[in-house]
């Protein structure tokens, strides 16, 4: 709609001066003011503006200049005289007014407060184009005797009006608000409106003018304030806008030539030599210079504060890089650089510095049964609990999760940290009232000390936390110290990582094989691989012995993926030598399991070895599926490259029986200590896992079957496969040379138990 009156009314005033001079050109005229009232009105009550009212006090406006036209038209083609002042004049002039409160409405609803700055800008740009026209215009009407009082008062009118209504159009200007299509024609059409009435008047100045140019700018603002009001965006126009833009350069420039006007306009009449405006001047300098200075004093006031918020945005950043948000506590990085700068004070003062590791018991079962919020409130009463435990120099943080330290420096003895470490257990483990009920929650803490500073962040941290994790196998609720004890255990394990490590560099681990027999064709269907160690020194280690530490770090990640290799390859080298559809089985521990690398070590292992993925199973123990949320991901993925899963260890102490079906495995290996229990119901016990895995459809191993007896009662139960000392000892690939040549040939007990 507002495309088609924009192209009707341009065409209108493009073909204006080709009308016929007289009624036909007037009636045009009027015509295309009309037609603006209209788009006005229209445009108003199909796009329902927030503020419409602004709308219709300009169509009014408009609609008194139309009258106006009309009447004048008819003193000119009718009557045939051209008064001055007329009636009309009154039309004219009564428009003005309308008109600015349309602006007014407009610019109070996009402006959010007060929005001094742009009142004083559109202050200075009005008293400098006030002074301007009043110099050009106003003045010489004034000072023309010729005329009547009330011609003059008529004649200053018009520049006066204008004047008022380019203050209103530089405030919605410089004000805030979004800057539409509708916004722009609206600027445009009162900016084009102002320009054609001081060109009229300039022009009537010197001799009367007979129409053209100047009436086309005026059409062309009826038809673009019209064409505003149709456009789909105007009802943006009365939205408020975000803040107000600041002292930009161009405005800048802008109030300068403003400011500028005064001094000019005295210089251009003193070089004339008929300083006729000097009293004009000297009073518009005054109120520039008022305006300026009260601009100034606004802008120092915008730098202030904008420099003041900074400075609170700083603080706030420096704070919430060092802190939790939850507990307000000190975060890890922050608490690791205090403990690093508490060791270097102690070592120049050769002072103590304590360290307590705080870690809450049973917290992940507070969040799963009440939920998050109530474990956020006790973690936030812990951490208040702390700090009000703590004296005024010591630091409470928190590591994360459940976990925090609180950082004691220059403690007066070991004893010291222990009876503060022993309070703070009191302290947490009062009832925490939570908005649903009160809980209960005890935390271990461990304790570590070191004189001097002889220790970095990273050790102590370790020390206190490994004497948590006493206290937490001791019974949870208590504190214990890190003592000579932990310590020792600590060396060891730190040399036995050591050592470990350069096994693994030098190729002494070593895989052992033992088979996995298909209980009623006696035949092996299966390897599972157990690693040995060959450590210089030490003969041959087993597994129990360096896998726990191992377990501990990343390590048996490392050695997971040495034995995924060698496996696949010994499975690959037996296939070569005879062909067969043996699988192999490695075990995988959690930590591996749920690290992000698994998937791929198995990929590369398998394409490695040219082995088919079906050709390796993965067995895992069931508390990895309990303990580690994201191992269930992990083994989806391994069975979608079509390894085979197996449960380790199978003895319902975690997994319920019931659970297997959700779970993604594909073999079930029932524990050694079910297999030979000769508990009464252990033989019906393993009867119904048995029984139950055959209905999720999974086959079930028999671990450690060492007697003919066991393997009766498992064959009696249904189970599918067996493995054990009973058919071979785990031994190394030679030994299984000869076994291997009877893969498919029953496997009788006798041959291989050594
Ligand atoms: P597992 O996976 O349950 O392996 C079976 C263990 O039972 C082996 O002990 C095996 O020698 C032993 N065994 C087999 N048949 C009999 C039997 O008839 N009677 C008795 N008493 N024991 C029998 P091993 O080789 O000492 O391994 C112990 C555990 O160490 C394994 O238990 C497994 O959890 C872990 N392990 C072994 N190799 C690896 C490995 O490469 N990676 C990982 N992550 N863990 C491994
Ligand atoms: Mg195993
Ligand atoms: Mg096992």
């Amino acid at each position: 709609m507002w495309r088609a009156y924009l192209a009707g009314g341009g065409l209108v005033v493009a073909a204006y001066l080709a009308v016929p001079d007289g009624v036909p050109r007037d009636v045009a005229y009027v015509a295309v003011g009309l037609s603006s009232v209209v788009a006005i009105v229209v445009g108003a009550r199909r796009h329902r503006p927030r503020r419409a009212a602004a709308w219709y006090w300009m169509a009014a406006g408009q609609l008194s200049w139309v009258m106006g036209d009309a009447l004048y038209s008819w003193y000119q083609d009718v009557a045939n005289t051209s008064p001055f002042p007329s009636p009309a004049d009154v039309l004219y002039l009564a428009a003005y007014p309308m008109i600015v409160v349309g602006l007014v409405i407009l610019i109070r609803s996009r402006n959010r407060g007060r929005e001094v700055a742009g009142l004083i800008d559109s202050g200075i740009v009005t008293v400098a184009l006030g002074l301007l026209s009043w110099v050009v215009l106003a003045g010489p009407i004034a000072r023309d005797d010729g005329q009547s009082l009330i011609a003059r008062v008529i004649g200053i009118g018009y520049p006066a009006a204008d004047i008022v209504v380019l203050a209103f159009l530089v405030r919605l200007l410089v004000g805030s608000g979004q800057r539409t299509v509708a916004f722009r024609m609206l600027t445009a059409a009162t900016g084009l409106l102002l320009v054609a009435d001081t060109a009229f008047a300039v022009i009537n100045a010197t001799s009367s003018y007979q129409g053209g140019v100047v009436d086309l700018a005026w059409l062309a603002s009826y038809v673009l304030w019209g064409t505003a009001a149709l456009h789909p965006s105007m009802t943006a126009l009365s939205e408020p806008g975000g803040h107000p833009s600041p002292l930009t350069a161009r405005r800048l420039v802008a109030l300068t030539v403003a400011v500028l006007v005064a001094p000019c306009t005295l210089a251009v009449e003193l070089v004339g030599g008929r300083p006729r405006d000097a009293w004009a001047v000297t009073v518009c300098s005054i109120a520039l210079f008022v305006l300026v200075v009260a601009r100034m004093q606004l802008a120092m006031g915008e730098v202030r504060a904008s420099v003041h918020q900074r400075d609170i945005a700083q603080r706030n950043l420096v704070h919430q890089a060092g802190h939790d948000s939850l507990t307000q506590l000190a975060n890890r990085a922050h608490a690791v650089e205090m403990i690093e700068s508490a060791l270097g004070r102690a070592q120049r003062a050769g002072s103590l510095v304590g360290l307590l590791f705080v870690d809450l018991d049973h917290f992940k079962a507070v969040n799963d049964t009440h939920g998050h919020a109530a474990g956020d409130e006790v973690l936030r009463e812990t951490a208040r609990r702390m700090q009000a435990g703590v004296r005024a120099g010591d630091t409470v943080g928190r590591l994360g999760g459940d976990e925090f330290v609180i950082l004691v420096e220059a403690p007066d003895s070991a004893a010291a940290l222990v009876a503060l470490a022993e309070r703070l257990v009191d302290a947490i483990s009062a009832p925490v009232h939570t908005a649903e009920r009160d809980l209960v929650v005890s935390a271990s803490i461990g304790v570590a000390v070191v004189r001097d500073g002889g220790t970095d962040a990273d050790a102590l941290l370790y020390e206190a936390d490994a004497a948590a994790y006493r206290a937490k196998a001791q019974g949870r609720g208590r504190a214990e110290i890190f003592d000579d004890d932990l310590r020792r255990e600590h060396l060891a394990r730190v040399e036995l990582e050591a050592a470990i490590r350069i096994g693994l560099d030098e190729g002494q681990f070593v895989l052992h094989y033992q088979p996995i027999v298909e209980v009623l064709s006696r035949g092996t269907a299966s390897y599972e691989a157990l690693v040995r160690w060959n450590r210089p020194g030490h003969g041959l280690v087993m597994p129990d012995e360096f896998i726990p530490t191992a377990e501990l770090s990343t390590l048996i990640c490392d050695l997971g993926r040495w034995v995924l290799g060698a496996a696949t390859r010994q499975l690959a080298e037996w296939n070569t030598a005879h062909a067969g559809d043996l699988t192999v089985a490695v075990n995988i521990s959690g930590r591996h399991l749920a690290s992000a690398e698994i998937v791929s070590d198995v990929a590369a292992a398998l394409g490695a070895a040219h082995l088919p993925a079906e050709r390796l199973v993965v067995e895992i123990t069931e508390t990895v599926l309990v303990d580690q949320p994201m191992a269930i991901g992990h083994l989806r993925a391994l069975q979608e490259l079509g390894v085979g899963i197996s449960i380790d260890d199978f003895s319902t102490g975690y997994t319920s029986i019931g659970q297997l079906q959700n779970l993604s495995v594909d073999t079930l290996k029932i524990d050694r200590s079910l297999v030979a229990s000769s508990a009464p119901g252990a033989g019906e016990l393993v009867r119904l896992v048995v029984h139950a895995a055959h209905a999720f459809g999974l086959p079930v191993v028999g671990e450690g079957v060492e007697h003919e007896a066991q393997l009766g009662s498992l064959e009696r139960a249904g189970c599918d496969f067996a493995q054990g000392f009973l058919f071979a000892r785990p031994q190394p690939p030679s030994g299984l040379a000869s076994a291997r040549e009877g893969a498919s040939e029953p496997v009788g007990p006798a041959n291989h138990l050594t």
